[in-house]
């Protein structure tokens, strides 16, 4: 099984992410959007994890699966927020024994329909997680990158220098959605600045459910431009029009990701695949994945 960073530098990768189903119902919807993916050349999935454990077996037993039996590399989320480090050791060493190499270390956020915060785990910041991770065995680990600052951050400037120190021990980073490409190069110049030139893949987060995104906007720090917002409000009850507009914006914010000479794309699918497909052709990515 290939490693992530590999698969970088050898080439341009897209990617996609999905989260591993909760119902019946929602586990045969993931299965038809695993099916229509196929047709993709697909780098790499990675499966989100429920901060604290929600997700633990769940994203194990998917991520394995893949591993397994799909054409893409898998990458396990892990969070570090509110397990102990003999858990999070647990976790590791397990996908270690199950050829499981690539980890995407982070902190955890709680689900969008939380009442409260997570509890603090023994690890406070994912670079810690970074570090067990290498200290286990020889992962691929990634990190999260938040192009507009994290929102709990005092100010930007810190909140780049902690990326710095942590993506200066991990191999690369995934950045959180976003819609303005110049958040995207004003991250790159300032990780230049503090000569850290690991690669960031930017994340990409098609519009099909205004709710939704606005909603995950808000608790990813993510700006939605006023005039965004403006035609999104347009096509509030017309979901057809708004999927349409949504596939637009992101494959014309992907196309000046890549004139701008990304490593690679990754889409944020919310377990769907219609828009990433659509994304996908639009981008002609089959001429372009690998190379
Ligand atoms: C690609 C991607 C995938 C994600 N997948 C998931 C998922 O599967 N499950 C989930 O729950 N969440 C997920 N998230 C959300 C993520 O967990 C949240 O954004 C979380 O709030 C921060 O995670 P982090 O790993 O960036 O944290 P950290 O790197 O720990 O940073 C969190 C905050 O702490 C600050 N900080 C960092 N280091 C220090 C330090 N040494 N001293 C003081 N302050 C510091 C940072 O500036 C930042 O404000 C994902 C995010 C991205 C971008």
């Amino acid at each position: 099984m290939a490693k992530i960073a590999e698969l970088l530098s050898n080439g341009f990768t897209f990617s996609v992410e999905l989260w591993p189903p909760r119902t019946e119902e929602a586990e045969a919807r993931l299965e038809r959007v695993l099916d229509e993916l196929r047709s993709l050349q697909l780098s790499f999935v990675s499966i989100t994890y429920g901060a604290g454990g929600s997700t633990r077996e769940r994203t194990h037993d998917l991520v394995v699966r893949l591993k397994n039996e799909y054409p893409a590399v898998p990458m396990a989320h892990l969070t570090c927020a509110a397990h102990s480090k003999a858990e999070l050791v647990e976790i590791l060493d397990r996908y270690l024994q199950e050829g499981v190499e690539n980890i995407l270390a982070l902190k955890g956020d709680p689900p969008l329909d939380a009442a409260e915060g997570l509890e603090e785990g023994e690890l406070v910041h994912a670079i810690e997680l970074v570090e067990l991770a290498k200290s286990i065995g020889p992962f691929c680990v990634a990190v999260a990158a938040h192009p507009e600052g994290h929102p709990d951050s005092i100010d930007l400037r810190s909140d780049r220098e902690h990326l710095a120190q942590k993506l200066r021990k991990a191999d690369f980073a995934i950045t959180q959605f976003f819609f303005k490409v110049e958040d995207y190069l004003r991250l790159m110049d300032d990780l230049m600045a503090l000569s850290v030139e690991k690669p960031v893949i930017p994340g990409i987060m098609p519009i099909t459910n205004a709710r939704t995104v606005y909603k995950m906007a808000a608790m990813a720090g993510t700006n939605v431009p006023e005039e965004l917002s403006r035609r999104v409000e347009l096509y509030a009850d017309k979901p057809e029009e708004l999927r349409g507009f949504g596939i637009e914006v992101a494959t014309s914010l992907a196309e000046e990701l890549v004139e701008a000479g990304v490593p690679g794309i990754h889409v944020y699918t919310m377990n769907q695949a219609q828009a990433t497909v659509e994304i996908y052709e639009n981008l002609n990515m089959s001429s372009r994945v690998g190379r």
